[in-house]
């Protein structure tokens, strides 16, 4: 996981938010439980996803798989809807996930956001096993199974690439043309848009020659 910053709203949100909540609200009112499913899967919507997407480079706000790659994925309430009914269409509750994640997360308190905690600060990486470091990212890492074994072999995969790359150059002569290629590496993984960011990071930070006091 790692940090994520909010766009702009779409339009589509800005203008219908208000009406879908006022439609929402009616249909829990008349207790009609098919009305409520229609009325709430509004936020399902293509250009609130495409929104979504940008925002998380198509992967997913919680293990940081490429979800695009292989599934449509799922729009995802940060704070379930249900929850906080009024918050289903809120732009500021809404990320982009795998349908693992989703599923794990269900209608579970106490999950790291990713928009509004750093989510280093809860959550290291040894290797590619994630491990909480304070009680809200032991209970994401658990909750969330970040450590299930496709995501394991995919970090794995990833983690080994950047290793090869940076031993790679290593037995290059040119300390000038090393810095170089290392300082691309690292502003590669801090655009967010490689799978995996947080644990590739991790690793390769190892390999920064230490500082000398
Ligand atoms: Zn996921």
């Amino acid at each position: 996981m790692i940090r994520l910053f909010k766009g702009a709203a779409p339009e589509i949100l800005t203008r219908k938010g208000e009406d879908w909540t006022r439609e929402l609200l009616a249909a829990v009112e008349a207790g009609d439980a098919e009305r409520i499913k229609v009325a709430t899967r509004r936020y399902n919507h293509p250009e609130v996803k495409d929104a979504l997407k940008d925002e998380t480079k198509g992967k997913c706000a919680y293990c940081e798989a490429k979800v695009t790659d292989v599934a449509h994925g799922d729009i995802e309430h940060v704070t379930p809807k249900s929850v906080e009914r009024m918050r289903t269409f809120d732009w500021e509750n809404l990320t982009f996930s795998c349908q693992l994640c989703n599923q794990n997360k269900s209608d579970k308190a106490g999950i790291l956001d990713p928009y509004t905690e750093e989510p280093s600060e809860h959550i290291f990486f040894a290797g590619a096993f994630a491990k909480g470091k304070t009680p809200d990212g032991a209970r994401t890492v658990l909750e969330l199974k970040l450590n299930r074994i496709p995501l394991i072999e995919s970090r794995n995969r990833e983690i080994e690439r950047y290793a090869d790359q940076i031993e790679k150059v290593f037995l290059i002569k040119d300390d000038r043309t090393k810095e170089l290629l290392i300082r691309g590496i690292l502003e590669d993984l801090n655009t967010g848009q490689p799978e995996f960011v947080a644990a590739c990071l991790a690793v390769v930070m190892q390999y920064q020659p230490k500082q000398v006091a």
